[in-house]
C-alpha cells in the first residue's frame, strides 16, 4: 500500500510529497507499515486565523495563559492552547508531516528504522528537538507547489494554467513601498506562466520571507494576510533593487539593536 493522507491532509510541495512517498516505500520494502500522514501542510492564512483567535495585544481583564513575541510586539495568549508564531512552523513552509502510528512513537522498531532511512530522502525526525515523536521534516528543494486536494489524496494534479493577459508591472518607488510597515514584492520569471517569485518584507522588524514559484492568486491572498501593503508586482530589476535596499535597512536595524543593547548593558 502506498503512502496515505488522512482526509483533508496534503503536502502541496512536490519535493516534500515525493520524499515522504519514497521513505514510505523504502520502509515497506523492509516489511514496515506504509506511512500515514495525519497532519501535513498548514496554510499560512489558517495559522494566522488561529493566532488571532488565541493571541491579542490587548488582553484587558481576560485571563492570560502566556505571552509570545511577534513582529516586534508582545502578544498575550487568552486561550489555554498554544499556537505557533505565524510563518515559523515547517508545516506552514510545506516541509513537515505529522505521521500516524507506528511513526509517532520513538520506541517502536519502525520509528527507529525510519530515523535511519529518512536522511536518504532529505527527511529528519525534527520532532526530536521538541519532544514530538510524530513530527518529520523534509529539508530539500520544495519543487512545485500544487493546489491542495480536498480528498487528501497523495497524488495532486496541478491546475491547468489559463491564458490570461498579464498586466505590465508598475514599479512603485522605494519610498512608496517603505510607506507600509510590511509589504510583499514579486516578479514574474516567465511571462506565460502564472508563477511568481516573491518576498514578504517587514520594514519594522527586518523580517523577510521568500516564496518561490508560487501561483499569483495564492501569493496575493497570502501577502494580503501577512503584510499591510499586500503584493506589489515589479520588474525583475526593480525587485532586485528593493531587496538590496532592504538588506541595507536590515543592517541599520541590527546596528541600532546592538547600540541599544550596549547602552543598556553599560547602564
Ligand atoms: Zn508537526
Amino acid at each position: 500500500m502506498p503512502i496515505r493522507y488522512m482526509a483533508g491532509e496534503y503536502n502541496r510541495a512536490s519535493g516534500t510529497r515525493e520524499a515522504f512517498a519514497g521513505l514510505s516505500l523504502a520502509l515497506e520494502r523492509e516489511g514496515y507499515p506504509a506511512i500515514v500522514v495525519r497532519d501535513g501542510d498548514r496554510e499560512p492564512e489558517d495559522q494566522l486565523e488561529i493566532w488571532y483567535q488565541r493571541m491579542t495585544l490587548t488582553p484587558g481583564t481576560r485571563r492570560v495563559y502566556g505571552t509570545a513575541r511577534w513582529q516586534g510586539k508582545t502578544w498575550y495568549r487568552i486561550h489555554p492552547d498554544k499556537v505557533g508564531v505565524p510563518l515559523t512552523s515547517n508545516h506552514e513552509k510545506r516541509r513537515s508531516s505529522d505521521l500516524a502510528a507506528p511513526y509517532n512513537n520513538r520506541r517502536t522498531a519502525a520509528h527507529k528504522r525510519a530515523q535511519q532511512l529518512a536522511p536518504r530522502f532529505g527527511i529528519t525526525w525534527e520532532g526530536a528537538n521538541f519532544n514530538e515523536d510524530w513530527h518529520w521534516t523534509f529539508w530539500g528543494p520544495l519543487g512545485k507547489i500544487s493546489a491542495p486536494t480536498t480528498s487528501g489524496a497523495g497524488t495532486v494534479t496541478p491546475p491547468t494554467p489559463k491564458p490570461t493577459p498579464i498586466p505590465e508591472p508598475e514599479d512603485l518607488p522605494l519610498e512608496d513601498l517603505m510607506a507600509f510597515k510590511s509589504v510583499a514584492i514579486g516578479y514574474r520569471p516567465k511571462e506565460d506562466v502564472d508563477k511568481l517569485e516573491s518576498v514578504a518584507l517587514d520594514w519594522e522588524d527586518g523580517a523577510r520571507l521568500d516564496l518561490h514559484n508560487t501561483e499569483e492568486k495564492y501569493t496575493k491572498s497570502f501577502s494580503e494576510g501577512v503584510t499591510e501593503g499586500g503584493l506589489k508586482i515589479l520588474t525583475k530589476g526593480h525587485f532586485d533593487y528593493v531587496l538590496a535596499q532592504f538588506a541595507e535597512h536590515q543592517k541599520t536595524l541590527r546596528e541600532r539593536e546592538l547600540a541599544l543593547a550596549r547602552a543598556s548593558a553599560g547602564s
